[in-house]
């Protein structure tokens, strides 16, 4: 189990094990956070956050949301808001202990290119 947290501490989203990579992704919102990706399936990922706690943002085709912590600003995930076939989703992974983070092995991802 790894926790990520937000810089406050109210938001945290709790994955059940260490990602395999991280990805860093080149689009025009991923670029602009400064986020590194962490994919799980939704199911597997547990989060603990009121909804006063979080605020969120879509763009283009509305795919999927960004979630916040809505008080230290920290951006902590995307969740798709149409099924589909991969069912997964993205953790910052930015907000997992830094000791944890300087292990992963980075992809980049051209997502400017989609
Ligand atoms: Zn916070």
């Amino acid at each position: 189990m790894l926790t990520a947290t937000c810089h406050c501490g109210a938001v945290k989203v709790t994955v059940p094990r260490k990602p395999r990579t991280i990805t860093d992704c080149n689009c025009t919102i991923c670029t602009k956070y400064g986020v590194l990706w962490a994919y799980y399936k939704e199911s597997m990922v547990q989060f603990e956050a009121s909804a006063a706690t979080t605020d969120e943002y879509s763009w283009g085709r509305k795919a999927q949301r960004f979630v916040r912590c809505a008080n230290c600003g920290c951006i902590m995930y995307w969740r798709r808001l149409a099924p589909h076939p991969q069912n997964n989703m993205g953790v910052n992974a930015r907000t997992f202990d830094p000791e944890v983070l300087r292990k992963l092995r980075i992809v980049q991802l051209d997502g400017a290119a989609f």
